[in-house]
C-alpha cells in the first residue's frame, strides 16, 4: 500500500496544479489543501476571513501571509491530513514557505517533494480565460479544451459552473505578474533544499499525471 506523501505543487495560476492535486489526493488518500478554494468558499459564505480576502482576490493580489499561515495551520490539524497533504497554491511567498517549515517542524514533519509545473504564459492565458469552476465541488473544466457534457453544468457533481472573477483577462495579467515577482523565487528556495523537481505542464492531463508520477518516484515507493 502506498504511504502518505507531503508534496507542494508550485506553478503559475492555470498550470494545472488543482487538477493534479485532486488526482494525487484520490490516489494517496491524503488531503488536498488549496488555499484559493478555501478563500473562495469563505468569500461566498461572507465569513470574516472572506470579507477580508475578497478585495485582494478581486485585484489578483496576494492575501497577507499571516492570514494564510493561520488558515493552513488550522487546516493541517484536521483528521484527513494525518497521512499527508498536497499543497496547491501555497506557499506563494518566501515568508509563507518559512512559516510552513515552522508549522511542520513543530509536528516533526518535512515536505517530501516540491513539483514546479511549468507552462508558458501564452498557454496560461488561453487556459484561464476559458476555465470554468464548479460552484459546488470546485472541479474545473474548459469551454474549448475540456467542455462539460451539458453547458454550464459540472460533469462531476451536477453543480453550476461559473467563471471566476479573477479568471477574466484583465486580472490574469496581474496574477501572472504577482507570480513572477513573489512566487517564482520559491523555485530557488526549494532547489537549494534539494526538494525541487520541474515538470512540463503542457499536454494532456494523463500525460502530466505520468510526469508527476515519475518525479515522485522515490517518494512514493
Ligand atoms: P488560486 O485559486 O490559487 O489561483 O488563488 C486565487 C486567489 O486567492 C489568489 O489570486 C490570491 O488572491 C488568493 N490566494 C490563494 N492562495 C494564496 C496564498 N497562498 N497566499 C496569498 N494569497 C492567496
Amino acid at each position: 500500500m502506498a504511504r502518505g506523501i507531503r508534496v507542494i505543487l508550485l506553478g503559475p495560476p492555470g498550470a494545472g496544479k488543482g487538477t493534479q492535486a485532486k488526482l494525487l489526493q484520490d490516489e494517496f488518500g491524503v488531503c488536498q489543501i488549496s488555499t484559493g478554494d478555501i478563500l473562495r468558499k469563505a468569500v461566498s459564505e461572507q465569513t470574516p476571513l472572506g470579507k477580508r480576502a475578497s478585495e485582494f482576490i478581486t485585484r489578483g493580489a496576494l492575501v497577507p501571509d499571516a492570514v494564510i499561515l493561520d488558515l493552513v495551520a488550522e487546516r493541517l490539524k484536521e483528521e484527513d491530513c494525518a497521512q499527508g497533504f498536497i499543497l496547491d497554491g501555497f506557499p506563494r511567498t518566501i515568508p509563507q514557505a518559512e512559516g510552513l517549515e515552522g508549522i511542520l517542524k513543530a509536528k516533526d514533519l518535512v515536505v517530501d517533494r516540491v513539483l514546479s509545473v511549468r507552462v508558458p504564459h501564452k498557454v496560461i492565458v488561453e487556459r484561464l480565460a476559458g476555465r470554468r469552476t464548479c460552484k459546488s465541488c470546485a472541479a474545473l473544466c474548459h469551454v474549448v479544451f475540456d467542455p462539460p457534457k451539458k453547458p454550464g453544468i459540472c460533469d462531476r457533481c451536477g453543480g453550476e459552473l461559473y467563471q471566476r472573477e479573477d479568471d477574466r483577462e484583465e486580472t490574469i495579467a496581474a496574477r501572472l505578474q504577482v507570480y513572477d515577482t513573489q512566487t517564482a523565487p520559491l523555485e530557488n528556495y526549494y532547489r537549494e533544499r534539494g526538494l525541487l523537481s520541474e515538470i512540463d505542464g503542457v499536454g494532456k492531463v494523463d500525460e502530466i499525471r505520468s510526469r508527476v508520477s515519475r518525479a515522485l518516484g522515490d517518494v512514493t515507493r
